[in-house]
């Protein structure tokens, strides 16, 4: 029998086969992501500063100049940005129909000025880094009135739809708070209202007591195979203390973050075949200049990243329902990562 699971948060259901539950060499087709070569023109390796939009921001040794080598984070404009940063939004209905002007922003986070490096390959205090980019971009960017939303995300592979094979995440600022996030604002409320208690929190707590979904926990976070996965081995990271906002993370707490999803990604890497796979960062909306807004925010969402690898494909059921198909239990998932040899 297969069994329907209904996700706490969202109240999405979905589908898990517990008969024989696919193992992750059933998932090994090819030779998983190819690891970067040299040999090709890159516009993010250093060196080409200049091939890319001017830099936005960057960490960079002592006496180098801004679009020169000599840096070891860059983030600078997406090349093909999905939305634009000038301009006003320009709300308006056409009928029925609403509408306003593409505004956000799209910016690449160039992880290293090294090619062949993974994110799995950086040493902890350069992961650091990173994530500390990623804070300072999303503070920045929270200055602007104008984006309710700020989504960090890293898509890995071609799979998972990256064009560069060279190490880098993207961040999109938009003006309207995404579906999926409104999903889970809305639930993580609706569970507040009723029981005064942080939903996540909850979940944090039940799993590390239950322990068969937890695939690693530490000081201060904790990595699951989440009860209603809509992927094989899909992975949660929360902090372990509960907190709204990414952003807010201290120099220890980056530290930490650094160390656990370094130690998921080389379990996921371990598992299936170094596999493509997307990331993000969910947190809660911008709530700069938007005094009352949801004042229950700060207690009842807490910030989370969600790994998805990508093994398995969507098709006419999950599209046409919303319904996802887990050829996996989330359980025999978080028990093989669990197990592999500690990274
Ligand atoms: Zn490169
Ligand atoms: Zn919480
Ligand atoms: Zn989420």
């Amino acid at each position: 029998m297969s069994e329907l699971r209904k996700d706490p948060i969202v109240g999405r259901w979905v589908i898990i086969s517990t008969e024989r539950g696919k193992r992750p060499a059933d998932f090994i087709h090819g030779e998983g992501v190819k690891p970067p070569r040299l040999g090709h023109f890159c516009p993010f390796c250093e060196g080409n500063e200049d091939k890319t939009p001017p830099e936005i921001s960057a960490l960079r040794n002592p006496d180098t100049r801004p679009n020169s080598p000599g840096w070891q984070v860059r983030v600078v404009a997406n090349k093909f940005p999905a939305l634009r940063i000038e301009g006003n939004l320009g709300r308006r209905g056409v009928g029925m129909f609403d509408m306003m002007n593409g505004i956000g922003a799209h910016e690449v986070i160039i992880e290293s000025p090294d090619h062949v490096k993974a994110l799995t390959d950086f040493d902890l205090s350069h992961l650091k880094k990173v994530l500390s980019v990623y804070k300072e971009r999303s503070l920045d960017l929270k200055k602007d009135e104008r984006f309710k939303y700020i989504l960090l995300f890293k898509n890995y592979g071609q799979d998972a739809g990256a064009s560069l094979e060279h190490s880098h995440s993207q961040l999109i600022a938009t003006s309207v708070t995404p579906k999926r996030i409104k999903e889970e604002l809305h639930g993580a409320k609706w569970y507040f209202d009723y029981k005064q208690r942080c939903i996540f929190c909850d979940i944090i707590n039940q799993e590390i007591d239950y322990g068969v979904r937890i695939v690693e926990v530490s000081s201060d976070f904790v990595a699951i195979a989440p009860f209603a996965s809509r992927f094989p081995f899909e992975v949660w990271i929360l902090p372990r203390q509960h907190s709204p906002d990414f952003d807010r993370c201290s120099d220890e707490g980056l530290m930490g973050l650094g160390k656990i999803l370094r130690s998921i990604l080389r379990r996921l890497s371990q598992a299936l075949n170094n596999p493509s796979y997307n990331l993000v960062f969910h947190v809660a909306p911008n709530r700069i200049s938007r005094g009352g807004y949801w004042q229950t925010i700060d207690k009842d969402y807490h910030w989370h990243i969600e790994i998805m690898p990508r093994i398995v494909k969507a098709g006419g059921f999950e599209w046409g329902t919303g319904f996802y198909i887990n050829p996996t239990p989330p359980e025999e998932a978080a028990t093989y990562l669990r197990e592999l040899e500690e990274r």
